[in-house]
């Protein structure tokens, strides 16, 4: 931890089971995009206990506070994944979300799988959905705002049709802004 550039690394933490090829084929793209290397981390349990009895979802402070007791702040970015529901007290629910003085993200995949709509499970589809709301709410984690550019990883996505409609890219803009905040 000498280095600075370790103080950016992006440690992946499965909730419970997540499939470990896919997690590593996640951090393999974020990567990519954010020029930051990834770890896969040892999972954080949730037991269904954890959960609202009454929403059946899982709020999300509580996961950001779960998050930040076991991968402390001081070791880069926390992109935790879950297969739970999440809520937040403005939301009903939320595809993810990150923020750059925990520098802890989310993601829930609950609602970016193909069956949650009744359609036939894919694991491609899953997988892309999932990247797209990742480089999102690590994009906040790292300082990134809302994006105006409706094709852009940081436009604001309220549906899984405006999720579909956007690349697992940063624009020009964004791309420039994450930069400026690693330097
Ligand atoms: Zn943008």
């Amino acid at each position: 931890m000498s280095s600075g550039n370790s103080r950016e690394q992006i440690s992946i933490v499965p909730v419970n089971s997540i499939d470990a090829s896919f997690l590593t084929r996640l951090g393999l793209c974020l990567e990519e995009r954010f020029l930051a290397p990834f770890l896969v981390r040892a999972p954080v349990r949730m037991p269904k206990t954890a959960l609202n009895g009454v929403r059946g979802q899982l709020f999300a402070g509580a996961l950001v506070a779960r998050l930040a007791t076991s991968y402390p702040p001081k070791e880069g970015y926390v992109l935790g994944i879950t297969d739970y529901d999440l809520y937040k007290t403005s939301a009903r629910y939320i595809f993810g979300e990150g923020d750059p003085v925990t520098r802890i993200a989310l993601v829930s995949r609950h609602r970016l799988s193909p069956d949650f709509y009744g359609e036939q499970p894919d694991e491609n589809v899953l997988f892309q959905r999932t990247l797209k709301e990742a480089v999102r709410s690590i994009g906040h984690a790292f300082g990134l705002h809302n994006c105006l550019n409706q094709r852009c990883a940081m436009h604001h996505a309220d549906s899984i049709f405006e999720t579909d409609n956007r690349l697992s890219h940063l624009c020009d803009g964004c791309e420039k802004r994450a930069r400026a905040q690693r330097s």
